[in-house]
């Protein structure tokens, strides 16, 4: 006998990250009805991880700070594919993002004259990432969570929506699995946030954890025939740990290298020197990450594909004080004390600045009633995002897509739930169990995982992708073998996780090909250079007949922003 719950809520938020928290708590305030559900604890979303800060030109410690000029960083760091209007609406609505997180109790770090501090971050003109300690991400979550705790919004924890509800009319609501209890649970609804968060969990090397960053968002999407945009703009970052195998990817932050760690390879070279020689180590992210994966593919890695990343001419007394949580680290995996030996590192899948695409003024998608915030959508950091935009997108964001669907869900009438296709959606889950043979879902997609890594990865070269879009069609092709006890099993997540992950790789995959030249963190190696007639988005539809790809030229810059963009020029700083 099937257990199913059902609710019936204005607003479905999918997520419970920065960026649907922040969400709900505009709804609730303009009185709306909101249910918030996410696949992991209620204070553990992938929000948590950010660790270096958040964005705002509040001008603290550089009064000549400005939006225009955090808009003009962000474009030209973006590789000047960035839709405008949503980057000028960012950098102008930031500073108001700290105010509502400090009236909500987030403990900003200050100086002794009571000022917010700011500091350095990448490509940055001024100082202006705000930080609490090394984990700014947990404290605005629980900043957020406080918030919808006090307010007393409904939340689901631990239920993963596996499809959405959608007919010719738009999207009605979701069905998802209760992790936990093993039920189902249904949910009506006039309009859908999806705020599931990036995909970055397509690489065997990722920053992110192995539940979380699996396209969901996308998956779920791209099955209701959504839009999507810049699929092929992956951030790698140039550290993370290569060893042991349940660590590899784990972010280094590049405060080490900030704060003086050098990059050598096998032969005991510091090899930034012929890749850029003016800014050696503090490089740009790309730039690094892509002389790292030289440097292994040349046979001058390490034993584990990495390379050594050396702060011990540092006293441990200041590695402890200013990098504490790379030192306990290093200490929890491997028992390394860094004052002493060099770290092994190597590129790690970051950030996705592709996405679902969204109208960015309301959240609005190319599907009725399905809206998109943070970092699921495409569209603000173009071809390469500038550390510390995340965070403020998703607050500015979260409460904007808020504000307007408060005003649109008002007006808007209940659909009726279709039965029948809640049946067909339930009983084509429970399928799943009754497949005897086949393959581990774990094993499955840690082999797609790997498969991405090898084919579209740091640098790309059209024969590598092609190869990688014929083996993608294997995938596909597995069946799944989901054995175990119910309810937490592991095997059936991973098969959840594989139905979105499959068409997001091939969105990668086939925008990584149709982009013939290289931006950002776009890097193909049979068209090395960038081109302005491709400063352009690509734009992926599913159709009847497959994914359909073309190009929309970018959006004008206006004119006080792009005399920005050419006059300065980002200094080197310390990076986060
Ligand atoms: C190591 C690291 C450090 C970072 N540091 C910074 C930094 O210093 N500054 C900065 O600006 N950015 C940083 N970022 C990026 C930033 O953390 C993220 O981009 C941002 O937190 C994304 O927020 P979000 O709300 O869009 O998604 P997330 O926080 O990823 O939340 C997604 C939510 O969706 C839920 N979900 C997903 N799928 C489903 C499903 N099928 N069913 C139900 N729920 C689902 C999840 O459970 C989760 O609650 C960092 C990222 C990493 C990995």
């Amino acid at each position: 006998m099937l257990s199913i719950r059902t609710y019936q809520t204005e607003v479905l938020i999918i997520g419970s990250g920065g960026a649907g928290l922040r969400c709900a708590l505009e709804l609730h305030d303009k009185k709306r009805d909101v249910l918030v559900v996410g696949k992991c604890e209620k204070r553990d979303a992938h929000t948590i991880l950010a660790t270096g800060g958040i964005n705002a030109a509040l001008g603290t410690m550089d009064p000549q700070d400005s939006w225009q000029l955090h808009a003009a960083d962000t474009i030209r760091d973006g590789g000047l594919i960035n839709n405008p209007k949503a980057v000028m609406t960012l950098c102008k609505a930031a500073p108001r993002a700290i105010l509502e997180l400090v009236t909500w109790g987030a403990n900003f770090h200050r100086e002794k004259n009571g000022n917010i501090t700011q500091r350095f971050f990448g490509a940055a003109t001024y100082r202006r990432a705000c930080f609490i300690g090394d984990h700014t991400g947990r404290e605005i979550l629980n900043v957020l969570v406080d918030q919808v705790e006090q307010r007393k919004i409904p939340f689901l924890s631990q239920v993963y929506i596996f499809s959405l509800l959608h007919s010719s009319q738009g999207v009605y609501g979701a069905v998802g699995w209760d992790i936990r209890k093993g039920t189902f649970v249904v949910i009506q609804a006039k309009a859908v946030v999806l705020a599931t968060g990036g995909h970055s969990r397509m690489f065997s090397r990722s920053s992110s954890r192995f539940w979380e960053n699996t396209g969901d968002g996308i998956g779920l999407a791209y099955r209701c025939g959504a839009q999507f945009m810049d699929m092929e703009m992956f951030q790698f970052h140039p550290t993370g740990m290569v060893y042991p195998e349940n660590a590899a990817g784990v972010l280094v932050t590049e405060a080490v290298r900030g704060e003086g760690g050098i990059l050598l390879n096998t032969h005991g070279e510091r090899f930034m020197r012929r890749y850029d020689p003016a800014r050696m180590e503090l490089s740009a992210r790309d730039v690094v990450a892509r002389a790292i994966y030289t440097e292994v593919q040349a046979g001058r890695g390490t034993q584990h594909g990495g390379v050594w990343l050396d702060i011990t001419h540092k006293p441990k007394d200041y590695i402890l004080q200013r990098l504490p949580k790379v030192y306990a680290q290093f200490q929890h995996f491997l028992g390394i004390d860094i004052s002493k030996k060099p770290m092994e590192v190597g590129p790690t899948a970051h950030y996705s600045m592709g996405g679902l695409w969204t109208n960015y003024t309301t959240g609005q998608t190319s599907v009725k009633h399905l809206y998109a915030i943070g970092e699921v959508t495409s569209g603000m950091h173009g071809a390469n995002r500038l550390g510390g935009n995340s965070l403020a997108e998703i607050m500015v964001f979260g409460r904007l897509t808020g504000e307007a669907l408060a005003r649109k869900v008002k007006r808007q009438r209940w659909r009726s739930l279709n039965k029948k296709t809640v049946d067909t959606l339930i009983s084509t889950f429970s399928q799943q169990f009754k497949n005897k043979r086949g393959n581990d879902p774990l094993k499955v997609k840690q082999d797609l995982m790997q498969m991405m890594w090898e084919h579209v990865g740091v640098v790309r070269n059209g024969k590598q992708i092609a190869a990688g879009l014929q083996l993608l069609e294997q995938f596909k092709k597995t069946s799944l073998f989901v054995h175990g006890p119910l309810p937490m099993n592991a095997k059936l997540l991973a098969a959840l996780d594989l139905q979105h992950m499959l068409p997001t790789c091939e969105m990668i995959l086939k925008s990584a090909l149709y982009r013939t030249e290289s931006r950002g963190a776009h890097y193909r190696s049979d068209h090395p250079t960038i081109l302005s007639s491709w400063r352009k988005n690509v734009y992926c539809t599913p159709t009847r007949q497959g994914l359909r790809l073309f190009t929309k030229p970018v959006a004008k810059i206006p004119n006080t922003i792009q005399r920005l963009i050419l006059e300065k020029q980002p200094t080197t700083h310390l990076l986060e």
